[in-house]
């Protein structure tokens, strides 16, 4: 079937100010693999839309030689509301400015309801039983319904998304490495993805506390097969949050190289044709997200770091100073940031005027950390 592009209507949340999903369709509908792909659901990650657009690219060249084995979904803004969402002349598209809050949480729960739906049809044959779920995660998000904008966006890419083998959500941090979020049941299966992208780090977590967009969709697989531990239930939906370097890396190269590399991670998982060489070395064995010290700011000022992207620090070494600009000596002391674990810096802070708890820094390292429980991401 050849390229298709739709658009899909959001519920609006005031008269005549109706948003919509547009979404591009690779390959045939219903045809196996099945990958799902959508940019900046954060709207003010740009990196993610430049990803998806030479992506598209790629994949409509390869469409155009009926080289798409499977099918290929794509939605290359993922957030039309986020990206409306100007303040004081400024992109806002993290949290939705109306009070619905952090875009990438608190997504529909597809677990609910689903082990009353299926527990009664499963059985031994494991390629039966991913039908079965899946099936009745149409029949959940087909019975749920939205009455808001946010609810409405949300719904919608989760339509889309449900049934996919694979889904990736692209995404990028304030000054990062480029790093993977998954669970722990996807590695090292996903390893192929992380070698072919360069992932510095590669952080798992069966359950953020979140319900981001990623955990909504593989989280059911690996809940149901708690429940029911003597069937065969596969982790179906390989679903992994990309995050594309920082939010001011938006150029073409590395744009051009990031679609290569998904597009190459799609042939090798069967979805377009291609003859690969061998693959990359994984550059980061995968580490628990619990074992990712999120180092806050303990007072408010400027943020003057000491070290780069990548520095190797141990814990307790200091990895930045908050300056207090008013304090009433030139030479007034500053307040140490160290780090809680040894490890390296994954990512940094881009605006460097804080407030007390604010994150400075991400610090991948091997050893789960006490204070790291909870909610295990950044913000709400
Ligand atoms: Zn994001």
């Amino acid at each position: 079937m050849p390229f298709k592009t739709d658009y899909i209507p959001l519920i609006s949340n005031s008269p005549l100010t109706e948003r919509q999903i547009m979404v591009w369709r690779f390959g045939t509908i219903g045809a196996r693999p099945k990958a799902y792909v959508q940019a900046s659901l954060h709207a003010d990650e740009i990196p993610g839309m430049l990803v998806a657009r030479h992506l598209g690219q790629l994949l409509y060249q390869a469409d155009q030689q009926n080289q798409i084995i499977g099918e290929v979904v794509v939605v290359p803004v993922a957030n039309p509301i986020g990206l409306g969402q100007f303040l004081n002349a400024r992109l806002n598209g993290r949290y939705e400015l109306g009070g619905a809050g952090n875009f990438n949480r608190h997504w529909p729960d597809l677990y609910s309801g689903l082990p009353d739906i299926v527990g009664h049809q499963l059985g031994q044959d494991g390629k039966k039983n991913i039908d079965i779920i899946r099936s009745a995660l149409n029949q959940i998000l087909n019975q749920s319904q939205a009455i808001t904008e946010m609810g409405s966006l949300k719904l919608t890419l989760a339509r889309l998304a449900y049934d996919s083998d694979i889904a990736l959500d692209l995404h990028c941090d304030d000054e990062a490495l480029v790093h993977l979020f998954l669970t722990p049941a996807h590695w090292p299966d996903a390893s192929d993805l992380a070698a072919e992208i360069g992932s510095r780090a590669n952080l798992l977590c069966a359950d953020s506390g979140g319900q981001s967009f990623d955990e909504s969709l593989s989280t059911p697989w690996l809940k149901l097969a708690a429940d029911f531990p003597s069937l065969p239930i596969p982790a179906a939906c390989l679903a992994v949050t990309i995050e594309h370097r920082g939010s001011a890396d938006v150029n073409d190269p590395m744009a051009k190289q990031d679609a290569q590399a998904i597009f190459r991670f799609l042939q090798r998982r069967g979805l377009v044709k291609g003859n690969l060489g061998p693959l990359p070395s994984v550059l980061h064995q995968a580490s628990d997200l619990a074992a990712c010290d999120i180092v806050r700011a303990p007072i408010g000022g400027i943020v003057v770091y000491l070290k780069e992207l990548g520095d190797v620090v141990s814990t307790g070494e200091p990895l930045a100073e908050i300056m207090n600009p008013a304090s009433a000596l030139p030479f007034a002391a500053r307040t140490p940031v160290v780090s809680g674990t040894d490890g390296f810096v994954l990512s940094r802070r881009l605006e460097h005027f804080v407030r007390p708890n604010d994150t400075i820094a991400k610090i991948v390292g091997k050893v789960s950390l006490p204070h790291r429980n909870g909610l295990l991401l950044e913000d709400k």
